[in-house]
């Protein structure tokens, strides 16, 4: 059956967020490594998606170019027959309590979601690609295609090809922060994931405009500078933003290793600065 509405897509979303044992944080409690889905829709043809491309790299993949790794003995269709789905799964409350009592490393329901959660991501990003190809929409998870890899901006250092902070962004979930993460209603605490499919689908109002930094306060009004406070390394700074290879750095040689020696989970776990903050589980007061 064809799919023609953004419900039809969050029910499957939210039928595989119900079901799928790989929505677990691995404990034996059995709890869930995410609430519930959230989805925004962007056309593949915004031109949003050209300019993210001309700031960050030719590198940065257009929704048009990923569905063309995917279908490449088929005709590439015009970018205004794709969509950009996009969807976010926030943190747990318990996860968000733990990690706001932790100062250094990251608690273990957040390393958990980190590492268990974010491969359910990657089964979900996959899962709706393939319900959308089988409804008659061929569709792609860029994020899993084989070329999907980290490249060096001349602007912003090591980026990957496909962003979905960026197409998030472009689909109208939020705007980006001090810290660099993505603010949405839903707060910045949240894994995303994306599609591009062949379909007419209704978009997503963008109710900030082409604003990429609206609802944070530091952006807006000058104001709050909290996550660059809860950074034990200082990584964030409201002189000079979100650096990269601090962060990097106190990751890879400190939370990660802790991480895994502790919890025996992978990946890279840290995520202190994106709790305890105004824009943990909203947009702060009066920007939206
Ligand atoms: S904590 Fe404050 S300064 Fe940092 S991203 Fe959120 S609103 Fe912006
Ligand atoms: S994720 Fe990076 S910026 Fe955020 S608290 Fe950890 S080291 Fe600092």
């Amino acid at each position: 059956m064809a799919i023609d509405s953004v419900a039809q897509v969050e029910k499957i979303l939210q039928d595989f967020w119900a079901c799928a044992p790989g929505n677990s944080l691995q404990l034996p409690t059995g709890e869930k490594a995410w609430g519930a889905p959230r989805v925004a829709v962007a056309r593949g043809d915004d031109p949003l998606f050209l300019r993210n491309k001309e700031l960050i790299g030719s590198f940065l993949w257009t929704p048009a170019e990923a569905y063309a790794l995917a279908f490449p003995d088929t005709p590439t269709p015009d970018g205004g027959e794709l969509r950009v789905i996009s969807y976010l799964l926030p943190q747990t409350p318990k996860t968000l309590a733990d990690q706001r009592l932790a100062t250094t490393m990251p608690a273990e329901r957040w390393a958990r979601s980190r590492y268990h959660g974010e491969a359910f991501n990657c089964e979900m990003r996959l899962h709706l690609a393939a319900a959308l190809t089988r409804a008659g929409h061929p569709s792609v998870a860029p994020e899993r295609l084989a070329d999907y890899d980290y490249r060096r901006s001349p602007r912003f250092g090591l980026a990957c090809n496909w962003s979905e902070r960026h197409a998030a962004f472009v689909a109208g979930h939020g705007t980006f922060g001090l810290s660099d993460a993505l603010i949405t209603r839903w707060g910045q605490a949240v894994r995303l994931g994306s599609v591009v499919s062949r379909m007419d689908l209704p978009v997503t109002k963008r109710v900030y405009g082409e604003d990429h930094q609206a609802w944070c306060l530091w952006h807006a009004k000058g104001t709050c500078g909290a996550c660059a406070r809860r950074c034990p390394v200082g990584a964030i700074s409201t002189r000079a933003g979100h650096d990269k290879q601090v962060c990097f750095k106190y990751i890879r040689d400190v939370t990660a290793p802790y991480a895994t020696g502790t919890f025996g989970t992978g990946a890279t776990p840290c995520g202190l600065c994106q709790v305890n903050i105004p824009c943990e589980g909203r947009v702060p007061k009066g920007l939206h």
